[in-house]
């Protein structure tokens, strides 16, 4: 046993002389830092980063800098972990670089990218993954997947028939999908009109949902009408985007499940004052108010990338607490994506994603539409 220590020790110093250089330690010295698990903001942080990830964290009395860390000192700002935007689309008309630059300035260090018409978003994420130019870590679904003539068939894209929805899934997979888009319902008009009606069959739904699931991969539903959104949840999706008129039931089982709704409540903004529209937002203040989880997300892309944080506001206007708020976009979005062992929160062990804002999110939650600093990966990419 000695022995076998002895030998590991060596073997450790021999891969030292070959290790070209340790990983540069960078120390960043907060004013505040808020502990989204806790709620609580504590003064005077250090966060100790080496390479991607952070090595410490704890009051600059308690962390030990080492000599020659670059240090990054953040006065008068909020330092929280980088921010998750559950629905985008870097690819809808536009430059996808710009796309996801955008939406990484304004702190968003992890976007999943929700389907678009084509699979555009593989290159880009592959691009961004080399380290060539910043981005935010994606996750993506590649092709949407939607019935013949339905609301995300455009160009043709639409499927029919259970096999035809488990190939396309399989496809997706295959082309590197880390999670899946279902289209169930129509918009919101419609879903109001009439609240049992959804687009696709049931064994369609069920198709898509069973054939992910057997990949190890997540599905994301656009469900808006109560019926559409039943039916996805008891088939086992696991997130609804877009705010819904979900049913009580449905919600209970969303919570007990916790399937999170994504309610992209500022993309909705520009159309209230419609029945179906107010309705909406009525029912969504409902719900959340009964538990239902939510995890934040924008469908940025329809209206513009570096536009993300707007979204913290529209959901304490529909009364989630600030804390509530930003859980949705840490917290949340990292149990959501399947990623809580890397993102959404800052401690040792983590990527070091970190933003810092103006002013105190707790107290007046648009200032986290002031970033001032962002970090990916343990590399600034604004200051
Ligand atoms: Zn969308």
């Amino acid at each position: 046993m000695a022995m076998m220590r002895f030998s590991i020790a060596v073997a450790v110093c021999v891969l030292g002389l070959f290790t070209p250089q340790a990983p540069r330690v960078t120390a960043v010295r907060a004013d505040r830092l808020l502990d989204v698990t806790s709620g609580v903001t504590r003064e005077r942080m250090v966060v100790l980063i080496q390479g991607d990830r952070i090595t410490a964290i704890g009051s600059a009395d308690s962390v030990r800098v080492p000599q020659g860390a670059e240090e990054i000192r953040l006065a008068n700002l909020t330092v929280l972990p980088g921010l998750i935007d559950a629905h985008v689309h870097l690819t809808l008309p536009g430059s996808p670089d710009s796309a996801a630059a955008a939406d990484l300035r304004a702190g968003f260090t992890t976007v999943q990218d929700l389907g678009a018409v084509d699979t555009a978003v593989f290159a880009l994420r592959r691009r961004l993954a080399s380290g060539a130019v910043p981005g935010p870590r994606i996750a993506a679904a590649g092709l949407w997947i939607g019935i013949s003539g339905g609301t995300c068939d455009f160009n043709g894209i639409g499927v029919r028939g259970a096999e035809a929805f488990r190939t396309r899934v399989r496809e997706q997979v295959a082309n590197g999908a880390d999670v899946i888009k279902v289209c169930v319902t129509s918009w919101v008009a419609p879903a109001f009109r009439e609240p049992e009606r959804y687009e696709i069959s049931d064994e369609e739904v069920n198709a898509a949902i069973v054939e992910a699931h057997r990949l190890h991969r997540k599905v994301v539903v656009h469900a808006i009408s109560a019926g559409g959104v039943r039916a996805a949840v008891r088939m086992g999706a696991d997130a609804v985007v877009h705010s819904a008129f979900v049913d009580d039931s449905t919600a209970d089982l969303m919570r007990r499940r916790r399937v999170f709704i994504v309610p992209t409540l500022h993309s909705f903004e520009p159309r209230r004052g419609t029945a179906a529209m107010d309705s909406l937002f009525a029912r969504m203040a409902v719900l959340t108010a009964r538990g239902i989880p939510v995890a934040f997300g924008t469908d940025a892309g329809v209206f513009p990338h570096g536009e993300n944080a707007k979204e913290f506001a529209a959901l304490v206007r529909l009364g989630l607490t600030p804390l509530e708020a930003i859980r949705a976009a840490t917290i949340n979005g990292a149990e959501l994506l399947g990623w809580s062992d890397r993102v959404g929160r800052l401690a040792p062990g983590m990527l070091a994603d970190l933003v810092a804002v103006d002013g105190d999110p707790l107290a007046d939650i648009t200032a986290l539409e002031r970033v001032r600093f962002v970090m990916v990966g343990g590399r600034v990419v604004r200051l």
